[in-house]
């Protein structure tokens, strides 16, 4: 039986990085409903299942609510003092590159903010990373370098009035429902619809017109595209005058593709690459959208550069309803990005070469000159023994990671792990220390959603027994540690030195943000924030956006022991290694999550039956699972969802060379009937 709330609390969905506003309904210190905010312009009172119904895991039994310490291999409850002094007292004994955090995409910006500041001003060490390593780095490097920012250019809502929608590398229903349903209602009211995907997904029924490639064929995709533009003589020469560069060498890389070459990759005809390049260069203004299906790869960074090269071509920058659009994953992948929790950008992506005097006169101390290691390689650092003590903030690696046998050697290596989370999670299995943290509903903070938005949370009801927020936690081991800087009462505060550092933040303030959302850049007070990037130019050194030439290679490719190709991706029932949403019991039952998809074709081939079971064998590892049929993969594509704990097993680390991004999207398998 539902119960009415006595009130509500105005805050914002912990889930992907839409960043829904939410009304959550509050009973006694129970969260009894959640809606949709009509006045938040992100979702206009819109919420996903995961929005509307999965927030009870905030009331889980299994929550965190008091610090752990591990003592001869068991963990005993201990109150916050002896927790704080213990992890001082150890921590004391490491310095630099013996030390390494990890920060969270589902954790504030403030939180962040702290965790990479306590890591550079107290452990003297650049070793500070996040999830986005594994999501959109690749945007990061390559819109950086063609544009000057890697983050979306244009506004969410922006996709309503857009003529023409470029959906590629993303499951949009799945991933990010509630722009997928912005999306439909674009074509509802007369936009076009070219969606790009190996698999004929739910966008695809909305779309003008669908190009199934082979999977991970995107740069010679986008290229041939860009090639027919330039046949059709639909350039923008007017643009690419005035505000580009290195077009000339793009125009002679584009007369040397070969539309054989180009069609036997990518397994689509001239003819329908042609046409969806008329209809994207020819339409007033054009978005492009994206996600995991086009960083995920080796050449993550290439493919990104593709589509700046695409959009940069015919104009479709620096004006409302156009645009470049990466669709960040988590909450806050953002915004933890935005604090720098990046191992050679301090907050506000200032590179620690050349912003480190700013940053020791302002946090008065001296700062590593070595840039860090990346998420990967602070795995593999502590496997040689070069990193020795690991602090995790809110993330899982020991699923979230590719090939996890190496992740979990690192954890078992390490000489002292603290796990700051909400639950036990399977990395916490591994931990000297568990510190219980709040969640989203018991503590004040912001998230910048996917747009640019920088929003307010608000605490809601109280946390389990003793648990604390993140940041609280962070500036109690630093002040114990003496070190200065630290001693921050609230969010609102740690925030106003944020808006001290970062030039983007400068106008945002917390009682702006009572009023609701504010995109960045925002310079001043008076500044409203900004809906779409590059209005007033380019932001990269000169001024002129840069063509760059893409290079193109696949990761592996089937062959007669490894004959299958495994993408891996996300449902919208679950969020990332399940953490919150396995708590929520209905979720699980909307739709299977823990199966192998394959093609009915293939499983008649192979003589399996749904159901049935399979090993699934990379050249990583063995996962055994059930087989599912599924006629919207291509023959010889089988499908497996992050979610599903093992599928780590089967990826690669091998990785980008120019964003640190693995090989999650795809990589080869057998499949082994049993
Ligand atoms: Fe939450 Fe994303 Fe769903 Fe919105 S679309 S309710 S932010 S999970």
């Amino acid at each position: 039986k539902s119960e009415k709330p006595s009130r509500e609390v105005k805050t914002v969905c912990p889930y992907c990085g839409v960043g829904c506003g939410i009304y959550l309904g509050i009973r006694g210190d129970r969260i009894v409903s959640a809606r949709g905010d009509p006045e938040n312009p992100v979702n206009n009172g819109r919420l996903c299942v995961k929005g509307r119904f999965a927030l009870n895991f905030v009331k889980n039994v299994e929550r965190l609510g008091k610090p752990l310490i591990r003592e001869d291999g068991e963990f005993k409850e201990v109150e916050w003092d002896e927790a704080i002094s213990f992890i001082a007292d150890k921590l004391s004994k490491y310095t630099g590159d013996e030390f390494a955090a990890i920060a969270s995409a589902k954790c504030t910006n403030e939180e962040n903010y702290l965790l990479q500041k306590f890591t550079r001003t107290v452990m003297k060490s650049n070793n500070i990373d996040h999830c986005a390593r594994l999501c959109h780095a690749p945007s990061l490097v390559a819109l950086s370098e063609s544009l000057g920012s890697g983050a979306m250019t244009n506004s969410i809502n922006e996709l309503k009035h857009s003529n023409c929608i470029l959906a590629i590398g993303t499951n949009t229903t799945e991933t990010h429902p509630v722009i997928a349903y912005k999306v439909i209602e674009a074509v509802k009211n007369g936009s076009k619809l070219i969606v790009v995907n190996p698999t004929r997904i739910e966008l695809v029924r909305h779309a003008d017109i669908y190009l199934r490639n082979k999977p991970g064929t995107d740069v010679p995709l986008i290229m041939g595209m860009c090639k027919a533009i330039l046949d059709e003589n639909l350039i923008n020469y007017k643009f690419i005058k005035e505000k580009t560069e290195g077009f000339e060498s793009f125009k002679k890389y584009l007369y040397d593709l070969k539309w054989d070459e180009i069609e036997s990759v990518t397994g689509i005809p001239r003819d329908d690459i042609r046409e969806a390049a008329i209809l994207y260069a020819s339409s007033p203004t054009a978005s492009i959208i994206y996600a995991m299906g086009i960083t995920q790869h080796v050449n993550g960074t290439d493919n990104v550069f593709a589509l700046s090269n695409l959009a940069l071509l015919t104009g479709n920058l620096g004006r409302a309803n156009t645009g470049i659009n990466p669709l960040r994953g988590q909450n806050n992948v953002q915004g933890a990005s935005d604090m720098g929790a990046l191992p050679d950008l301090y907050p506000g992506y200032q590179s620690i070469d050349d912003a480190r005097e700013k940053f020791e006169k302002k946090w008065q101390c001296k700062l590593p000159r070595e840039k860090g290691v990346i998420l990967l390689e602070i795995f593999e650092n502590a496997c040689k023994g070069k990193i020795k003590a690991l602090y995790i903030m809110g993330e899982n690696p020991i699923l979230s990671e590719p090939d996890i046998k190496n992740v979990k050697k690192a954890l078992e290596t390490i000489e002292f792990l603290i796990v700051q989370d909400i639950f036990p999670t399977e990395t916490s299995k591994f931990a000297d220390v568990i510190l219980p943290a709040c969640s989203f509903a018991e503590k004040d903070g912001t998230f910048t959603n996917t747009e640019r938005r920088v929003q307010l949370i608000r605490s809601a009801v109280r946390p389990p027994e003793d648990a604390k927020p993140d940041w609280w936690i962070i500036c109690k081991i630093a002040e114990k540690m003496g070190a200065p800087g630290f001693e921050f009462e609230n969010p609102r505060e740690i925030f106003d030195e944020i808006r001290e550092v970062v030039p983007a933040y400068k106008g945002i303030s917390y009682n702006r943000l009572e009023n609701g959302g504010i995109q960045w850049p925002c310079k001043s007070r008076e500044d409203p924030g900004t809906d779409f990037l590059y209005k007033d130019g380019f932001t990269v050194e000169n001024g002129r956006a840069k063509f760059i030439l893409p290079s193109f290679r696949l990761f592996e490719t089937p062959d007669k022991d490894y004959p299958f190709i495994l993408i891996t991706g996300r449902s919208l029932y679950q969020y990332h290694t399940r953490t919150m949403t396995s708590k929520i019991k209905g979720l699980g039952e909307f739709k299977d999550w823990k199966f192998l998809e394959m093609n009915p074709i293939d499983g008649e081939k192979l003589g399996v039956r749904e159901g049935d079971f399979v090993l699934v064998k990379s050249r990583r590892g063995v996962v055994k699972t059930r087989v599912k049929f599924n006629e919207a993969l291509m023959e010889g594509v089988t499908f497996m969802s992050f979610h599903f704990a093992p599928v780590n097993r089967l990826t690669s680390s091998v990785r980008d060379p120019l964003s640190g991004m693995p090989a999650l999207k795809v990589s080869c398998v057998d499949l082994i009937p049993q």
